[in-house]
């Protein structure tokens, strides 16, 4: 695992402790993950009004109509492709850059791509200030991914689409796994695709809800 650490006070390490252990109540078992949920300042990827509500296990607004991840998918995403021990990893969908900076902790390396251009440059800011190095963000359509840097060993996809963008499949390494939400709002699954030297694997996991995989650059 790599820094940052932010200094916090007792309270909020309390708080944050209280967050891992509902984690561990809902079935994440992956100690690796609980730790670094635990110790990355989830406030710090939140508007400061919301940051009170940050250690909650619930997605919160970071504007143009757009959520942070409840952390509990997070960590659940982020255990499901560590499965594969990848090293270079593809996001689309940074948001508020809290999947990326979890990631970044336990891999090698983060490609994250956004299609709204303030959220983008909002989570390269905060990379930087809170010295991430290792996560790069493009302002782009991620149904596309991100051909320049592939083939990804894992692929996390953080909003809900009728399909698996081929372009994506198409990066994503043999014996790499993409993990993504699929179908509409009402209904919508998280899956699993796992490729093999023949074929693409899909196992359905659980329900979900994510806001919706928009196509084009905003
Ligand atoms: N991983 C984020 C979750 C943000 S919500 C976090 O940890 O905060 C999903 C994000 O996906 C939104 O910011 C939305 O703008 C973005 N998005 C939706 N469709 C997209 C697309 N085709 N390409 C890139 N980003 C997309």
């Amino acid at each position: 695992m790599r820094p940052p650490s932010q200094g916090i006070g007792m309270t909020s390490q309390r708080t944050r402790d209280r967050l891992v252990e509902r984690l561990r109540q809902k079935g994440i078992r992956n100690n690796t993950v609980l730790e670094v949920i635990g110790s990355t300042p989830r406030h710090l990827f939140v508007d400061e009004a919301l940051a009170s509500r940050a250690y909650e296990d619930t997605a919160l607004p970071i504007g143009h109509g757009q959520t942070i991840s409840q952390p509990y998918i997070v960590a659940r995403m982020t255990e499901l492709v560590l499965e594969v021990a990848p090293r270079r990893v593809l996001e689309v969908g940074t948001g508020s850059g809290y999947q990326a900076a979890i990631l970044a902790r336990l891999v090698d390396k983060v490609y994250s791509t956004e299609r709204i251009e303030a959220l983008a440059s909002q989570a390269r800011q905060r990379f930087r200030q809170l010295g991430y190095r290792n996560i790069r963000v493009q302002h782009s359509d991620g149904c596309m991914g991100w051909p320049q840097f592939g083939p990804f060993d894992a692929i996390i996809v953080t909003a809900g689409g009728a399909d698996i963008p081929t372009a994506l499949l198409e990066q994503l390494a043999v014996g790499g796994r993409l993990v993504m939400p699929l179908g509409d709002r009402s209904r919508q699954i998280l899956v699993s695709v796992t490729r093999t030297p023949t074929v693409y694997e899909r196992v359905d996991l659980e329900p979900v809800v994510f806001v919706p995989l928009l196509g084009g650059a905003g």
